[in-house]
């Protein structure tokens, strides 16, 4: 694939000029916006691989900035936000962000963000999503037959831990927060039970991670929720 082509959301000058010198030394290509109306009308006009938004922006919220991106485009976007909106954040990622920098943040960090979303719009594009077995290093997953294996080995998992490594796969490279995940497996009375959902991912991790204090394939974002790793 070609290098992204990037929307850069940011109203704050210093921070804008150091993405775009970033991304510039890097052979991105790349179009800035300042506003919220300005970032929902480059995105519609410039068709970007990626977005990256500031949340805090002068005119319309960040969050809202995504609803209306999300009514008619797929693209990944990744939200920049100060660490004091970490409410902020999780709308965000509700209202279907993909991840998340938290700022200050270092150059290294965004562009492995960017390294971790181009591997996942390779996937997308590979029809990966679609295919009745997921592979990621040394866990499979066969669909049709509802079995997980890592190394060969078959993991004997109940069904609630069955349908949280299918969700998480299926979403591999994106962070998933709390509510979203708790939603898409029990329903909505569950929507604010994080403790019963940090129980289960802590047995399903046993099974799946060798060393669970250093996780390989499941990410945790203390406060925000969950992500799928892909191993290389
Ligand atoms: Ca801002």
């Amino acid at each position: 694939m070609n290098k992204l082509q990037i929307l850069v959301v940011e109203d704050d000058v210093p921070i804008r000029n150091l993405i775009s010198a970033t991304l510039r030394a890097h052979e991105y290509r790349f179009t800035t916006a300042g506003t919220g109306e300005g970032a929902v009308m480059e995105a519609a006009s410039h068709n970007p691989d990626v977005v990256l938004l500031d949340l805090g922006l002068p005119d319309i919220d960040g969050v809202e900035v995504i609803r209306r991106i999300r009514s008619w485009s797929n693209v990944p976007i990744i939200v920049i936000s100060a660490r004091s909106e970490d409410t902020d954040k999780i709308d965000a990622l509700d209202a279907g962000a993909d991840d998340y920098l938290t700022k200050p943040f270092s150059v290294e960090e965004l562009l492995a963000r960017l390294r971790a979303t181009q591997r996942r719009l390779a996937l997308m594009y590979g029809g990966d999503d679609q295919q009745a077995v997921y592979v990621n290093g040394p866990l499979r997953i066969d669909y049709p037959s509802g079995c997980a294996f890592l190394d060969g080995e078959e993991l004997h998992l109940t069904p609630i831990e069955y349908k949280l490594l299918c969700l998480l796969a299926r979403n591999t490279g994106k962070v998933l927060t709390h509510k979203f995940i708790t939603q898409s497996v029990w329903g909505s009375s569950w929507e604010n039970d994080v403790a019963s959902l940090r129980v289960f991912m802590a047995t399903l991790r046993k099974k799946l991670e060798k060393t669970p204090d250093t996780p390989r394939f499941i990410q945790t974002h203390i406060g925000i929720g969950y992500r799928m790793l892909r191993t290389e």
